[in-house]
């Protein structure tokens, strides 16, 4: 019998209920043509405009939804209008991530044949590697910490042996999966600024340690700056990066750039036992309500959701699903067929994800 997966939806802030409402669509039509599993989604209230209304952020209700969940599948939260009395915006998704522990943050960088990067790949270089940024600790685990007087600021970053070493170990995995899967020499880098502060030389003892632990996979370092500038660079030389919290973020950011644009960039993240998947971008208040947000960062974190659950559950039907979902993203891409104004078509939200749907066909 099929097994029934629950999805927790948080379709957030701004463009988030308009790209989120064809990714459901998509999912629920791949499901629903599949007799191995099933898909059972429930919305769950949280943002900034649910804060705004109510004077809460990530409702309990939400929250308990979310730990119940078998996935959660969120767009994006926040609005910059929307602060708390300190002057922060108000981020469930980043209470989220400490709530259930995801440390693993997953940042996909691929460019397909035909993609519109600001990169010059003359030599059509394959650009495929993946970003894992630490996601409950380093600088941000100062978040709504930090001191401030009238004459200083002080924000402390905390690296913790533990959540480094499963870090680490999923790195490793991650990196092991994609040279079976031949999308990958299996290498690991990790990513620090040991040469400066004494925090990245013990993130980095700790890396080499784990790194000792898989003789198959090679493993080397390189400081955050340098990462930065071959990122633009020589892309194709990386495998997997592992790196902290706030470098993480900074460095995913350049990876969207190199893709061609926030739109284009999914994300998961991962804890031992529950995971989110986002878009990497934010809720783009600018273009909000206008049908024009680009859905193809949401459909492609939904299809690394379902080759997630399918690993996860050995539902072999259902990470063929997630990787047929994201062919058929790279084809609408590529073909122009889905080309958002982001990426300088004149596609419509629900063209875009019509695009993909349709290719998606062609893998049927
Ligand atoms: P943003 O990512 O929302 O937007 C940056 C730029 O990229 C904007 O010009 C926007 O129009 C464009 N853009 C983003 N996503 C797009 C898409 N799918 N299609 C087409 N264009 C797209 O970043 P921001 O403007 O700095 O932040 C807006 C709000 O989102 C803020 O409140 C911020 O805190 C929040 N935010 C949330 C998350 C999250 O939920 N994970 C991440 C980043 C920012």
């Amino acid at each position: 019998m099929a097994k029934t997966f629950e999805i927790a939806v948080f379709e957030g802030d701004g463009i988030g209920p308009e790209i989120t409402a064809p990714t459901v669509d998509i999912l629920a039509q791949i499901s629903g043509a599949n007799a191995d599993y099933a898909l059972n989604f429930t919305y769950a209230p949280a943002g900034a405009a649910h804060y705004a209304k109510t004077g809460v952020a990530l409702p309990q209700e939400s929250l308990k939804l979310a730990r119940q969940s078998d996935a959660i599948l969120l767009s994006a939260m926040g609005l910059p209008a929307v602060r708390y009395e300190d002057g922060t915006e108000i981020s469930p998704q980043i209470d989220l991530r400490r709530e259930l522990d995801l440390f693993a943050g997953v940042r996909p960088v691929r460019i397909v044949p035909g993609q519109r990067s600001p990169l010059k790949l003359d030599g059509g270089q394959a650009i495929d590697f993946v970003l894992i940024r630490e996601s409950t600790e380093g600088l941000f685990y100062s978040q709504g910490r930090g001191d401030v007087s009238v004459d200083e600021a002080r924000e402390t970053l905390v690296i913790t042996r533990a959540t480094s070493e499963k870090l680490f170990r999923f790195a490793f995995e991650l990196a092991r999966q994609r040279k079976v899967a031949g999308s990958g020499p299996g290498k690991v880098t990790c990513v620090d600024k040991a040469n400066v502060f004494r925090a990245f030389a013990f993130f980095r003892e700790i890396f080499d340690a784990e790194a000792k632990r898989h003789p198959d996979l090679s493993a080397d370092h390189a400081y955050v700056d340098a990462t930065a500038l071959w990122m633009v660079e020589r892309p194709w030389v990386f495998d997997v990066l592992v790196t902290e919290n706030m470098f993480g973020d900074i460095l995913s950011d350049l990876g969207a750039g190199i893709m061609g644009g926030l739109g284009l960039a999914p994300s998961a993240d991962i804890g031992e036992h529950h995971a989110v998947f986002q878009p990497c971008h934010g809720s783009a208040p600018d273009i909000a309500g206008r049908g024009v947000a680009n859905p193809f960062a949401m459909i492609l974190s939904a299809a690394m959701m379902l080759e997630w659950l399918g690993t996860r559950h050995e539902i072999a039907a259902m990470s063929k699903d997630g990787a047929a979902l994201r062919f058929a993203v790279d084809r609408a891409i590529s073909d122009g067929s889905g080309t958002t104004r982001d990426l300088g078509g004149n596609c419509s939200t629900q063209d875009a994800a019509t695009a993909a749907l349709e290719a998606l066909a062609a893998f049927a």
